[in-house]
């Protein structure tokens, strides 16, 4: 038999030629056909009769054909295609579905699965495009018609064309496995298996394709059969495992071990400007224990928007700074830095020691950088913040001892990785600097532990006090004349306001607002065909999409609203006579800090803007935060914008304003924004809607794209396998479980497994 490793070309019914179009589908070896699982079942045992079906229900149906005809009607060809049974008749229609002619011959037998509806012309019912397959008749081989009827048949989705559609796959994936009947290697302990209660994974694999009979069709579409669970376990086992050596890895490299003396206490004291939240006592305590040991810190503060993490991080800052060393602030934006850059002078002028801030952004101009670089290497910076161009080849620190970096999910998982390698201060190379990432999102419990697996996790679970709940109403655009006036009232109570709008000007203007470089190895990775997402895309596909979506939509021409038109007719119309602003991306930074400075000291009353305020903006005055086009953002977006307001004691208002026309999703949305204030649960149900690969944006495309694990549905199985996993990586030998040998094999699988499976995060 071929060994699972053996490139897939060698696999009996494959060839070089169809091994081509597998590899275009990441499938290169015999191992991941394998891993290649049905996305459904079709129970073929006792296929329903026609008699049994009712409308609305899912089914699948086994019938002869009647009668196929392509008809032309007015609109679009519909291929319709009658099934019956005895005197039962299913009618299936397809749109544009000219390339069924000629597929079907009356007396066949077909297969088909979809929604059950009722038939308007007769008493019968039909099902609108309907999966089909032909089922084999008696011309067809008898090794054929096992696999297709009279079972629980595996239906697969295509990996490429009719060629290498369901009927091939069950094939060459039953030969596959009787072929390697006996043969397949184990990769845990048997002992673990048995103590979960798993099946070993050569029963988990041939049960996956080929169910037994009298398998429950429940739990074959929840994948939660044990042969399912086996192989879900196995995958995120590997992946936990994978992450638990690298933060073992980790507690053994050199790192600084800082010291808090009363000194250091002192310092902290003096600047703090309000008493700490117990939360933030808390985490701050997690993150000075990790930065006295001497190991490096790789830690994430994660808390809701408003939560109170910068002054978390500064705390943190001000002892790596007290023990002679640098720290470094990195935000995703000019904007943030810069705000980051003037709350952190104004809040260190209360020190009666002398520290030394500096600003690095991508668009100081380049004397300007250059003199900075130069105190940052000679050590004269003690705090450094900054945007990417922290990151960049040319600055060297001296004594860099601590790293922030802000609001990470804006920040490409490569780039996280990238700046923890970077810098190494010369000489005293051994000593790698603490990181705190720090995360507005809320990151559910199971994305967390994937994607920052690695990490430490410290959560700031409550407010600051003194807050009031932000009142979010959902708003028609006609009573626009309302909201202005709002506005203007609250501004007379000496009030601000933020009115959002998704692009800064013209409707084909839909460039995410982000000043740092594209992650483009992510992106590339990321480059699906979904059009939602495409639709906001430069690339040629997505301006083709969206001149296709505008024509299909003519109110996407002409209804869009940017920034830059609705300010001029904002200040000269409803909002005349107010103090009104304009902050958007394409500003240079010298004028975006200008704005935002005059926001902050309340000489701007009214500040129209994209989403460049999305992440951080602080301006505790501000009460009424305005969102146009409130359904084309995503939740964690609103959630973030929402967060700009109620930052003070006044109480605060967040104004969703909708067109007519707003998708299933885009309503569930924004009825959850109105709904809830809370973070996480918004987190979870964004997480529900997009799924977890969307869940961060493109640009977070270092999620593993699991082969069957998902991370939405195995939740706890997730949990399971991380705790597994510690307690294997760190088992003494002794008391070990499993043999010698099985151990070997599991070290061995991980490494293969991560090598090719999970590449990007090794690459930390
Ligand atoms: P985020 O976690 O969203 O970054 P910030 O650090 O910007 O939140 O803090 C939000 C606001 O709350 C700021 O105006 C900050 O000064 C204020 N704040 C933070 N901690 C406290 C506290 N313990 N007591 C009072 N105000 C606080
Ligand atoms: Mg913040």
């Amino acid at each position: 038999m071929p060994g699972l490793p053996t490139e897939v070309k060698y696999v009996r019914g494959v060839g070089p030629r169809l091994a081509e179009m597998l590899a275009a589908k990441g499938i290169l070896t015999a191992e991941d056909l394998l891993y290649h699982l049905p996305f459904r079942y079709e129970d073929r045992q006792n296929p329903r009769s026609l008699d049994e079906l009712k409308p609305g229900e899912m089914a699948s149906v086994i019938a002869e054909v009647r009668g196929a005809a392509l008809l032309r009607t007015r609109r679009m060809p519909l291929f319709e295609l009658t099934l019956g049974q005895g005197r039962l008749a299913l009618k299936c229609i397809w749109f544009h579905a000219t390339y069924l002619e000629g597929k079907f011959h009356a007396g066949q037998t077909v297969a088909v699965f979809g929604k059950v509806e009722p038939s308007r012309s007769t008493s019968n019912l039909k099902m609108m495009q309907p999966q089909w397959e032909l089922l084999p008749d008696a011309s067809d081989d008898a090794e054929t018609r096992l696999l297709e009827v009279g079972r629980i048949t595996p239906v697969y989705e295509s990996l490429g064309g009719s060629r290498l559609a369901s009927r091939w796959q069950r094939k060459v994936i039953f030969n596959l496995l009787e072929s390697a009947r006996g043969a397949v290697p184990e990769c845990l302990p048997r002992a673990m298996l048995e103590r979960l209660g798993l099946p070993d994974r050569e029963r988990a694999l041939r049960e996956a394709h080929f169910p037994p009979e009298g398998t429950a069709a429940t739990e074959l579409q929840a994948w939660s059969t044990p042969a399912h669970k086996r192989l879900i376990f196995e995958e995120l086992f590997f992946l936990e495992l994978g992450l638990e050596l690298k933060r073992r890895r980790m507690r053994e490299r050199t790192g600084i071990g800082f010291e808090t003396s009363d000194k250091v206490r002192e310092a902290i004291r003096e600047v703090l400007p309000f008493h700490p939240t117990a939360a933030q006592k808390r985490t701050l305590g997690e993150i000075v224990g990790d930065m006295r040991r001497p190991s490096p810190m790789r830690r994430l503060l994660q808390g809701d928007v408003g939560s109170g993490k910068t002054i978390v991080a500064l705390q943190a800052m001000l002892v790596a700074m007290e023990n002679g060393y640098q720290a470094a602030l990195m935000a995703p934006t000019e904007i943030l830095a810069t705000q980051h850059y003037l709350a952190a002078r104004k809040l260190l002028e209360r020190s009666s020691r002398r520290y030394r801030v500096v600003l690095l952004t991508g668009s100081l101009d380049e004397d300007r950088k250059r003199l900075n670089r130069a105190m940052i290497h000679r050590g004269e910076a003690q705090l450094i913040i900054g945007t990417h161009a922290l990151i960049e080849e040319k600055v060297e620190f001296d004594r860099l001892g601590l790293i922030v970096v802000d609001e990470q999910h804006r920040f490409g998982v490569m780039q996280r990785f990238k700046l923890m390698k970077k810098p190494r201060p010369d000489g005293s190379a051994a000593q790698e600097p603490d990181v705190l990432v720090m995360t507005a999102t809320p990151i559910p419990r199971t994305l967390a532990l994937s994607l920052y697996g690695d990490l430490d996790v410290s959560v700031l679970d409550e407010l600051p006090p003194g807050r009031t709940p932000i009142v979010t109403r959902r708003v028609a655009d006609e009573r626009a004349a309302e909201v202005w006036e709002f506005v203007r009232k609250q501004v007379a109570q000496g009030r601000q306001a933020y009115i959002v709008y998704p692009v800064i000007e013209g409707a084909g203007d839909d460039e995410p607002e982000l000043d740092f470089p594209r992650d483009e190895e992510a992106e590339k990775k990321a480059e699906a065909p979904a059009p939602r997402k495409m639709a906001g895309r430069k690339g040629k596909a997505g301006e083709l999409f969206a001149k296709v979506a505008q024509e299909a939509n003519p109110a996407a021409k002409s209804g869009l609203k940017s920034a830059v038109e609705m300010y001029e007719r904002l200040r000269t119309g409803p909002l005349a006579g107010l103090r009104v602003g304009l902050l958007h991306g394409r500003l240079s930074a010298d004028d975006k800090e200008v704005i935002m400075r005059r926001f902050q000291r309340g000489e701007i009353d009214v500040l129209v803007a994209t989403t460049v305020i999305e992440v951080g903006v602080d301006v505790p005055n501000a009460t009424v935060m305005v969102v146009e086009h409130a359904e084309r953002f995503g939740l964690a977006q609103l959630h973030q914008l929402r967060g700009r307001v109620g930052r003070g004691a006044a109480k605060s208002y967040c104004i969703l304003m909708t067109g007519k026309r707003i998708s299933e999703v885009g309503e569930e949305r924004l009825n959850a924004m109105v709904r809830t204030q809370d973070g996480f649960e918004l987190a979870e149900l964004d997480l529900a809607i997009r799924g977890p690969g969307e869940f961060f944006g493109t640009r977070q495309a270092g999620l593993p794209d699991f082969k069957v694990a998902n991370l939405l549905r195995d939740r706890r199985l997730l949990e399971q396998a991380k705790l597994e996993a510690e307690r294997f990586a760190n088992a003494d030998p002794k008391q070990a479980e499993g043999t010698e040998a099985e151990r070997a094999q599991v070290w061995r699988r991980l490494k293969e497994a991560w090598q090719r499976r999970y590449g990007l995060v090794e690459a930390g």
